[in-house]
């Protein structure tokens, strides 16, 4: 699939203006490796019994993974690297039937294309995760691990009044 035909708008779907100088300066963290390199193939949501897919953490934020063993889930957050950004609204089937505003859609294409999934953690191999959960495409740069909310809440450290 080339960059163009993912560019391409569909019928009655409009876009706005990108506005220009302005960039969070994210660190892309690691590497994602799925079995999907075209946008088709890949699952619309990540199922917990989906594939196995591999998350490459860089070499500077290997030490950053200590204790994440101890999770079963993770929230995964990757950018969505292969999306336009400019599209207000959308019609997702493709037909010019239906439309809907980009924040009332998960759609890869957003402003920020960041994208999220709960996955199951099968393992932790040195610098890789082995996960279970995602729908992203294959090399697709990782942007945030975390774990997961109901798993984590119950031993965060209490927050000082
Ligand atoms: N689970 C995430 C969420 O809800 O934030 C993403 C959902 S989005 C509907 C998933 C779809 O994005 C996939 O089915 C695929 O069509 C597309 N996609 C996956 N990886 C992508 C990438 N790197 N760049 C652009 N689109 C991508």
């Amino acid at each position: 699939e080339s960059v163009g035909m993912d560019m391409r708008l569909r019928p009655g779907e409009e876009t706005t203006v990108l506005p220009e100088g302005q960039d969070a300066a994210l660190h892309f963290i690691g590497r994602i490796n799925t079995p999907w390199t075209r946008r088709e193939e890949c699952p619309r949501q990540g199922q917990l019994e989906g594939p196995e897919c591999r998350i490459e953490v860089f070499a500077p934020w290997v030490a950053a993974l200590e204790g994440i063993a101890a999770y079963k889930h993770l929230e995964i957050l990757y950018w969505l690297d292969r999306s336009r950004r400019d599209l207000v609204r959308q019609n997702p089937k493709g037909d010019g039937t239906r439309y809907f505003g980009t924040f009332a859609l998960r759609s890869p294409q957003r402003p920020n294309p960041i994208g999220t999934s709960q996955v199951r953690l099968i393992g932790v191999e040195g610098a890789v995760l082995i996960v279970r959960g995602l729908d992203c495409l294959d090399g697709t740069p990782l942007v945030d691990i975390k774990p997961d909310r109901c798993e984590f809440t119950p031993q965060a450290p209490a927050k000082p009044l």
